[in-house]
């Protein structure tokens, strides 16, 4: 393993990195240090949630590149209670409610899955996106733990200690009101999405899940599911320490059954036992958790107590991270029900790009991912401090940040070979509606010194960018470069107007790549002017080069603005350029 540069130290990745290896060499010296995310694959997964996964991957990444080996647990919250329909989900109706109690491994995949069950459905895409994301980790289903009887001694001890759990619980009962009191540990998003995403977010199977069943009978932390409905709208009767002997009625179809939990295997500690239950079963150091945590009685605080009083065990390090925004991501591309997710993200930017995001942010940091127009200047950002870790300028903390999105301890992503600027593909896939021989033909032309010889070597940044025209750019904002020139606007212009244009057609051919034509189009108004071409702007050349590009986009958009006029003319061609200008 690679030693870590030491500019890669000052980072908030670096200090957590200390924090975890300290406390892992003081609570388990020696053993591998264990950190955790959890995921409920209640619908799709938003990609809000990524950070979940992303902040531990962060750090558990620098601590093995420093030498040390790491578990990335990642829980599968997959025995969570299927909690309601997500909506626009295809192959998925109104006939899914039916379902709502069940775990979410037996419930029906959507219809048209190759997926046996509705968890293992909405894992796939997740799992894949963090394969390309170069995410390493030991995925954990919570159906096949419980079910195996893998917490059997946790839960038979949870039960012996319920009346301290419900102690703990009794604690922030009374201080709040009771919808606030089951709230799970995943981000509260709610407030600042659309509809869709919210509904999204409110299927998070641990959210607003009950602390346990305070009937006749006393509080109980754990719930089976029904042996006949499989639902969760079960009530614990009676339970006795010594036989095990639990028995529960199903209030949903009333079936009643005698169990023992010595033995039994079909049911769940609630989740606010659950997960400081798994904090100890695994030993988790580290494991950050939505912004809702800071508040008394939310999961990680009480988990906090309960961990230790009942489990004796100690709360990871749990850094409260916030939330992660989404930017204009079109209706149009909604195939998941307008529910955008990680794999959405990953099909308009390169993964070292979507890593970027969240290594330069503090976890406590909020921020947005861009799928509007956004993302060209934040590729732009990105090229840029490219050139910066290349030429040295660049400052530590970014240095580090780059490094972290770039690879992991386990190699570098793959990257593309020529990466050429994100806003210029865009504009090219765009004028050329994909068309491979034409985007080829102007790619190679933009530096002729340097021609591109293949559109593989502008891969797969070149295939992002066309996904990003297609998927999220509306068709009134697409150029549609004119068939026919606009012979009114043509017969409408002064003879300074027709003079800029002869300028431009004239030296179209000896400037024929991208610097070239940007010198041209800025060059054109400062000899109309009566300038030489390096003068200074001043506010009248500028206001000229301005009224200068909006005709050249009308003659050869219809439009008053587009793509950048050199990319443009590059686009278009040198003999249709000479066409709409009317030469
Ligand atoms: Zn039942």
């Amino acid at each position: 393993m690679a030693q870590s540069q030491s500019s890669t130290e000052t980072d908030w990745v670096s200090r957590f990195a200390d924090d975890v290896i300290a406390e892992s060499e003081r609570r388990a010296p020696g053993k591998p240090v264990v950190v955790a995310s959890g995921l409920s694959p209640s619908g799709p997964i938003h990609l809000g949630n990524l950070r979940e996964v992303m902040t531990p991957h962060l750090v558990a990444d620098e601590i093995r590149r420093r030498g040390y080996t790491v578990r990335h647990l990642i829980s599968w919250d997959d025995y969570d209670r299927y909690r309601k329909v997500p909506g626009g989900v295809p192959g998925v109706d109104e006939s899914w409610a039916e379902h709502i109690g069940k775990p979410l491994t037996s419930v029906p995949a959507p219809a048209g899955s190759t997926y046996p069950n509705w968890a293992e459905h909405f894992k796939a895409a997740m799992t894949a996106a963090l394969d390309e994301l170069g995410v390493e980790y030991d995925g954990i289903s919570q159906t096949e733990q419980y079910t195996v009887g893998a917490y059997r001694e946790q839960i038979l001890h949870a039960m012996k200690h319920r009346a301290d759990i419900d102690a703990v619980l009794d604690r922030y009962r009374t201080k709040k009101d009771p919808a606030a009191a089951g709230k799970g540990k995943k981000p509260q998003q709610q407030k600042k999405v659309d509809e869709a995403e919210l509904e999204a977010e409110a299927g998070s199977g641990a959210a607003g899940e009950d602390d346990g069943s305070g009937g006749s009978a006393g509080y109980f932390p754990y719930k089976p599911y029904c042996g006949n409905c499989e639902k969760d709208l079960t009530t614990v009767t009676s339970y006795d320490d010594d036989s095990t002997e639990l028995n529960y009625t199903c209030t949903s179809c009333g079936f009643a059954e005698t169990v023992r939990l010595s033995e039994f295997n079909r049911g769940k500690l609630v989740w606010k036992v659950d997960w400081p239950m798994r904090w100890a079963y695994e030993g988790v150091i580290f494991e950050p958790s939505g912004v809702d945590h800071s508040s008394p009685g939310s999961s990680f605080v009480v988990g906090g107590q309960i961990v230790r009083e009942v489990f004796d065990g100690v709360q990871p390090i749990g850094p409260m991270y916030a939330f992660v925004g989404i930017s204009g991501m079109a209706k149009m591309s909604s195939s998941k029900g307008g529910v955008p997710t990680p794999a959405d993200a990953l099909k308009i930017m390169e993964a070292p790009l979507l890593r970027w995001l969240y290594a330069r942010r503090k976890p406590n940091q909020s921020f947005k991912i861009a799928f509007d127009q956004e993302i060209q200047r934040l590729y732009d950002e990105w090229d840029s401090l490219a050139r910066k870790v290349a030429d040295g300028s660049v400052l530590s903390a970014d240095a580090a940040a780059y490094a972290r999105a770039i690879g992991t301890a386990a190699g570098e992503l793959p990257r593309t070979p020529r990466p050429l600027p994100y806003r210029t593909l865009a504009s090219v896939v765009d004028i050329t509606a994909g068309h491979d021989e034409q985007t080829l033909r102007i790619l190679s032309e933009l530096d002729p010194e340097n021609p591109l010889t293949s559109l593989d070597e502008a891969r797969p940044r070149l295939d992002r960018a066309e996904n990003w025209i297609t998927s999220q750019v509306p068709a009134e904002a697409r150029t549609i470069v004119r068939g026919e020139p606009d012979k009114e606007l043509l017969g409408s212009l002064d003879e300074q107007g027709r003079q800029s244009l002869r300028l431009l057609v004239e030296g179209l051919d000896s400037h024929w790549s991208l610097d070239g034509l940007t010198t041209l189009v800025y060059g054109v108004p400062k000899i109309l002017a009566g300038l030489e071409p390096d003068a200074k702007p001043t506010p009248e050349l500028k206001a000229a080069q301005r009224s200068f590009f909006a005709l050249l986009y009308r003659l050869l958009v219809s439009r008053d603005t587009g793509p950048r006029l050199p990319t443009l003319l590059l686009a278009v061609g040198a003999d249709r350029v000479r066409m709409l200008l009317g030469a």
